[in-house]
């Protein structure tokens, strides 16, 4: 299996800049890159640590101004990421983003900032953005939800963009999303749901409550049932810090937390989750992430 896997991978790697390769079949894995040099300097980052697609932050996390689109720099990311068969970009909103937060102000940041990286990612038509649904700050899980529904109905009938996915979290403070219940009901109120999507963290569920370490096919079960599994468009693949339950969200390496390797091993191998992009939001820099994209690699089950 690990000869056929090493054959594969360096079939895609000899094939090079030439390569469209359907008919092979790889991981989509990727890990959160810094923006700062541009999208040309982040394709080939992930490049050089055997990634084929990546996350990172539209602007700074914790708010703020993005830089000007360069228009040269996504014409040849756009050219790379063909070249090198990468799966769909994430671009992660701020942390500052709260849509159902009790300040006006705070609430109409989220709408302009929301709007804005929209029309950005329209000129990168395969990625996602994904977002917190955002914290009611007492208000209730009811009002929250009718916060964030409402800003998706002004935000995405006024800006075409990418499909954006609402993140599972895990509970911690007064956190909406930690419940598929929750996701689906903001999906329900939302009037373009074609636009809206889920993208499942690991380390999130496992602190919310959900036990993808002994019951991952009761988990997806369960998001099949009340969400829909075809909603579900990326894993945010991460190991926690934190006890099962915790509602805490601390992320750990992969391994070294309460996952564990052959947990995360299971999801990147599940028959319902294995196509789908996977992106680590692990403790690491550049090299530590190599580590875990081989390591992941290593045990990816390459079927003919
Ligand atoms: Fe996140
Ligand atoms: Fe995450
Ligand atoms: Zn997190």
């Amino acid at each position: 299996m690990l000869l056929i896997r090493l054959f594969v991978q360096s079939v895609v790697k000899s094939m090079g800049d030439k390569q469209h390769s359907e008919e092979v079949i790889m991981l989509k894995i990727g890990c959160h890159l810094s923006a700062s040099k541009g999208y040309l300097n982040m394709g080939q980052e992930a490049w050089s640590i055997d990634a084929n697609t990546f996350q990172f932050f539209t602007r700074n996390p914790r708010g703020g101004k993005a830089k000007d689109l360069d228009h040269d720099d996504i014409a040849a990311f756009l050219k790379f990421a063909e070249e090198h068969n990468f799966a769909p970009i994430l671009a992660h909103a701020p942390y500052t983003l709260n849509p159902c937060a009790k300040d006006d102000r705070v609430r109409e940041f989220a709408f302009e900032v929301m709007a804005d990286d929209l029309r950005r990612l329209s000129y990168t038509p395969d990625s996602y953005y994904n977002f917190h649904p955002g914290s009611h700050v007492g208000q209730g899980i009811e009002r929250g939800i009718e916060l964030i529904s409402e800003l998706l109905n002004v935000i995405l009938p006024e800006n075409p963009g990418p499909m954006v996915l609402l993140e599972t979290m895990s509970g911690k403070g007064s956190e909406v999303g930690s419940r598929f219940e929750e996701l689906r009901e903001i999906i329900d109120r939302t009037d373009l749901q074609d636009r809206v999507g889920v993208c499942l963290d690991t380390c999130h569920v496992n602190d919310a409550g959900y036990d993808i370490v002994n019951d991952l096919d009761g988990v997806l079960n369960e998001f099949d049932q009340i969400i829909g599994l075809q909603r579900l468009k990326a894993i945010h693949v991460n190991d926690s810090k934190n006890p099962f339950g915790s509602h805490k969200d601390r992320h750990e390496k992969i391994g070294d937390g309460t996952l564990g390797f052959t947990a995360i091993e299971r999801v990147i191998n599940h028959p319902k989750l294995r196509d789908l992009p996977f992106y680590l939001e692990t403790p690491n820099e550049l090299d530590g992430y190599a580590k875990e994209i081989a390591e992941l690699r290593k045990v990816y089950i390459i079927h003919d």
